[in-house]
């Protein structure tokens, strides 16, 4: 496969232009100082927090979903820090066993209490399976997006739980690498650092974004309050739920100190944490419904997830390019039985993909 000769996105890209052997994202990167390091103020937001919680039950909430940025996340914050958190989590369709058994593991080594969501899975299992057959006629990224709507409730949810423990504060371990999949460098679009008026903006683009394919789809009509309610709940922070929870704080992690691949590991192996079965890499471990994304993504794009990621981390200057390709062979490889349990999961023949 020919990639780029300073990252590794493969020429197949259906967008990425090449000048040479140099994709366009290296070139919009080189000799700028684009790679902005992280402001590593996080002991002082840390502080914030603590002295919210003064005299509550907890210093804050945390979302886990049983993968390894969540999981280093509250390891972070209980071991690291010393804060007293909850642990929110939502058990999805798409959740392997294994992930499962890393959260009721991980709660109890960090002895933080757990409170679980509860959001019907049959509808979650719907939803991504009439998706997924509408994607089949018109693979359009809205429509990929969609798939995975049901999660963006989870958001809300959280916000719900803080505000019934009364919590002042919602730490979130957003990867900011992952934000982007296309990313010359990550800049201030940062959610943290953006205005709620950006925010807006970015909203009101979504909403068009969707309003297009509404044009371009009769079958997407019916997803109609799907796509809404996902593009108001799309982030914690999205300006929707800051209107029903401004008085919840949130705060991202990662955002304010450096992220730190081997750190991770390391927390990870102390906390007993396991890989699925037949899953390649460590990153989206905790849902099975990702290889059929990564499957999507793949599709529409003509590179996988894994290519984008991780030239996202060498331009970051995170990940070496010749360890990237080392590892991509292994980790970027598409998961057969992944993708086949997925499709068990919403009933699907794996077949109808050919
Ligand atoms: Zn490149």
């Amino acid at each position: 496969m020919e990639r780029c000769n300073s990252c590794i996105m493969p020429k197949t890209h259906h967008s990425v232009r090449f000048d040479g052997d140099t994709c366009s994202l290296c070139a919009a990167h080189t000799g700028k100082v684009m790679v902005r390091s992280p402001s590593n103020d996080v002991d002082c937001h840390i502080e914030r927090i603590r002295k919210a919680g003064e005299g509550l039950a907890f210093d804050c909430l945390v979302g886990i979903s049983g993968g390894r940025d969540s999981t280093y996340l509250l390891h972070q914050l209980v071991r690291r820090h010393g804060l007293r958190c909850l642990a929110a989590y939502h058990r999805t369709p798409f959740t392997p066993d294994i992930i499962d058994a890393n959260v009721r593991r991980l709660v109890e080594r960090l002895n933080v209490p757990l409170v679980e969501m509860d959001i019907p899975m049959d509808y979650h299992r719907r939803i991504a399976r009439a998706v997924v057959l509408l994607w089949l006629k018109k693979p359009l990224p809205v429509i990929a997006n969609l798939a995975c709507a049901p999660c963006k409730s989870h958001n809300r949810e959280i916000l719900k739980i803080a505000k019934k423990h009364g919590i002042k504060y919602l730490v979130m371990g957003s990867n900011k690498y992952e934000l982007f999949q296309l990313n010359s460098g990550y800049h201030d679009a940062l959610a943290d650092r953006i205005s709620f008026a950006a925010k807006l903006k970015q909203l009101l683009m979504l909403m068009k974004k969707g309003g297009l394919v509404l044009t371009q789809s009769v079958g997407i009509w019916r997803f109609l309050w799907v796509g809404i309610r996902s593009v108001l709940y799309i982030s914690p922070e999205s300006p929707f739920l800051r209107c029903c929870y401004g008085d919840i704080n949130t705060f991202n992690y990662f955002f304010h100190t450096e992220w730190s691949e081997a750190e991770c590991e390391k927390s990870l192996s102390e906390l007993g944490w396991e890989i699925p079965p037949n899953c390649n890499s460590s990153w989206r471990a905790d849902c099975v419904f990702a290889e059929v994304k990564n499957y999507m993504f793949g599709k529409m794009n003509g590179i996988s997830y894994v290519d984008a990621l991780f030239s996202n981390l060498i331009r970051a200057g995170i990940l070496s390019r010749d360890e990237a390709l080392k590892r991509v062979d292994t980790e970027g490889k598409f998961s057969r039985d992944r993708f086949a349990e997925a499709c068990r999961i919403m009933n699907l023949h794996t077949d109808i993909f050919n």
